[in-house]
């Protein structure tokens, strides 16, 4: 202020009146002052130092907005008052100076600032707790949806919902209703009446005309007693809130808080939460409703799985297991300890087990059995399942083992005990014609009594044979060229087969690795398929031989254009005194080579395997490991 006789008489009146004063001779100053001593009121002087006042009283005002300016204007101007007032200045003071009227403008102004402060302090308060309110509501809805999500029980899940709900909006009372799996009636699912600590779950059906409402239109309603479609609601109803639960695109149900005693309508923001709620309510529905509908289809598959009469386990791409049925506990001796998720090297720590296992799976041949020190024999399969992992499947096969070895037991003893009996009626049979001389009737009886006992020697010695392949007693092993073998049996074969008009094609020209083992036994192989080829091709037919070796295997094809094995009758092929249904009726045989054939490839760790068309031929595959090369 540029008047320093004013100014002076005002600051003593200001002083007299218990005021403590500060004088801003300049913009810097005023600004400084500001800063330390947070005044309770400001008087500008119209021009300061050739500064604008008023425009200072503004930026003043655009940074401390509560406090309260007054003008000290130059003269006594409606258009300067007007701007002041404009600007948001308390008062405007101006000559002539009555120091008594200025004192009390400042007083007045001080007293209003002192009351707006209040009514501020007030407010900040006011919004500060509403604010916390809305924060811990937020929170709450934060924690419930937490809750909610990692929950799959679903009654669980209905009753945090609705004790949310009343809490949040502080209702009266909440609840929930699903409309039932016909879709026909409303079923009340939860229930909250503030009597207790969580809602209630119940399971009764309900008769609710607004909450049908509500489910017909998709949408909330927001009533109270006075509002037109509150009057449906109960008579003790005030006001009430119903939030369509949608699952699916459909509504399954309706999520509501009531307001009975408290005569308090809900706000929009009640509204708002409720739906935040019906909309947790749904998800979770959906996942306890999935979950259930799972676990029930796991629940049938376990009592399936505990029925079957062998064991599965199942388990995942990393070997881990998903589902061990008890037949398998059983079988490795695993009592009831959780299995599920442990990888299976660590759960079944049988050696031989572990090592069939990834044996099988690298192999073709997904059969397998294994053998406990115990005795017990089992048969393992392991099937593959895209996307899922494997099922292994063991059967115990101790009993047919036992059978079977029993079987060959029998039949060794009686071809044994065959064979002497045998030699001596052939012995006896070619020493007839030199006692004396024989009519010809008498020849041609000789002749089927020879033939005859031909057929049951060769016969006696194909079961011998099997018997001691298949108790392992054929250990003989030797550097095996199998071209050669093919060559000296089909030189062998050749008159039987031009009889026959059948020409005989051998493809085995690439260089070809040798194998490792029983000489005879391999002729005994490429000799009895070649026959069999034979036997079975009509006049005119083909046989062709191919070799080729792949990676560490060699595979020899030996096909025909013969009468073919229906399919049916494919599985049984290679079993014991098994022969095809359409094996022609003038054509004889036993049933006996392909067993020991078959039994033959196994023992030298091949595998031997079919392809055939009735009508078209056959062709048989097998498949031997290569010896590596020197
Ligand atoms: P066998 O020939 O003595 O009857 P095998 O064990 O050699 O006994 O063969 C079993 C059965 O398989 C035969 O009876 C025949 O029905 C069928 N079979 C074998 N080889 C062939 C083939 N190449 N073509 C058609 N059927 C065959």
């Amino acid at each position: 202020m540029e008047d320093l006789p004013t100014l002076h008489l005002l600051e003593r009146a200001l002083r007299g009146s218990n005021f403590d004063v500060a004088l801003a001779s300049s913009k810097d100053r005023l600004d400084a002052i500001l800063m330390e001593t947070s005044p309770s009121l400001l008087l500008v002087s119209q021009t300061l130092q050739g500064v604008d006042g008023l425009k200072l009283a503004t930026e003043v005002l655009d940074r401390f907005p509560t406090l309260p300016v007054v003008l000290f204007a130059d003269r006594d101007d409606p258009v300067i008052y007007k701007k002041a007032m404009r600007a948001g200045l308390r008062d405007v003071v101006a000559p002539p100076v009555q120091v008594d009227q200025i004192v009390n403008s400042i007083k007045e102004s001080k007293k209003r600032a002192e009351l707006m402060g209040d009514w501020v302090r007030r407010e900040v308060r006011r919004t500060t707790a509403s604010l916390e309110k809305r924060v811990s509501e937020m929170e709450s809805l934060v924690r419930l949806g937490k809750n909610i999500h990692g929950s799959l029980a679903l009654d669980d899940v209905l009753s945090n919902v609705v004790t949310s709900a009343v809490q949040l909006t502080g209702a009266n009372e909440g609840l929930l209703m699903l409309v039932d799996e016909l879709g026909q009636n409303l079923v009340l699912r939860a229930i909250w009446d503030g009597s207790s600590e969580k809602a209630r779950i119940a399971s009764e059906s309900i008769k609710d005309e607004l909450a049908l409402e509500v489910i017909m239109g998709g949408k909330p309603v927001n009533y109270s007693a006075d509002s037109p479609g509150g009057r449906k609601a109960n008579a003790d109803t005030f006001a009430l809130i119903y939030a369509p639960i949608f699952t699916r695109g459909q509504v399954a149900g309706v999520l509501g808080v009531i307001n009975k005693q408290n005569k308090r309508p809900f706000t929009p923001h009640n509204e708002l939460f409720i739906a935040v709620l019906a909309d947790y309510a749904a998800i979770s529905i959906r996942n306890a409703q999935l979950f259930e509908a799972t676990e029930k289809e796991r629940a049938k598959l376990d009592a399936a799985l505990t029925n079957v009469q062998d064991g599965v386990i199942l388990i995942d791409q990393e070997s881990r297991i998903m589902l061990i049925n008890p037949v398998a506990r059983r079988a490795f001796g695993l009592g009831m300890k959780n299995l599920i998720g442990v990888p299976i090297s660590e759960a079944i720590t049988d050696h031989s087990f572990n090592e069939q296992i990834e044996s099988i799976r690298g192999n073709p041949l997904k059969h397998h059995e294994l053998s406990f020190e115990d005795g017990r024999v089992f048969n393992l399969q392991y099937t593959p399942i895209n996307g899922v992992g494997a099922v292994i499947a063991i059967e115990d096969i101790t009993h047919l083992k036992m059978l079977d070895r029993l079987k060959s037991d029998f039949i060794h003893t009686i071809s044994h005990d065959l064979r002497s009996p045998l030699t001596a009626i052939m012995g006896y049979v070619e020493l007839l014609d030199r006692v004396g001389p024989l009519n010809d009737q008498q020849k041609t009886f000789v002749n089927h009594v020879q033939n005859s006992v031909n057929n049951i020697t060769g016969l006696v010695n194909d079961l011998l044979d099997l018997g001691r392949i298949e108790a392992g007693y054929d250990q003989h092993q030797d550097l095996v060229t199998l071209q050669t073998i093919v060559h000296h049996t089909v030189d062998n074969l050749q008159q039987q087969a031009i009889e026959k008009s059948i020409t005989i094609t051998c493809n085995l020209t690439e260089p070809l690795p040798n194998v490792r083992g029983n000489p005879i036994r391999l002729r005994q192989v490429v000799d009895n398929l070649l026959v069999n080829a034979i036997k079975y091709t009509t006049e005119g037919g083909q046989v062709t031989v191919d070799m080729k070796s792949e990676e560490d295997h060699l595979i020899i094809k030996i096909s025909d254009t013969g009468v073919g094995i229906p399919l049916p009758d494919q599985a049984h092929i290679f079993e014991k005194f098994y022969r095809a249904s359409n094996a022609p009726r003038g054509v004889q045989g036993t049933g006996l080579g392909l067993a020991i054939v078959k039994s033959i490839v196994e023992s030298h760790g091949g595998r031997i395997w079919l392809e055939s068309a009735v009508g078209q031929g056959t062709t048989f595959f097998i498949l031997l490991p290569a010896e590596k090369p020197e």
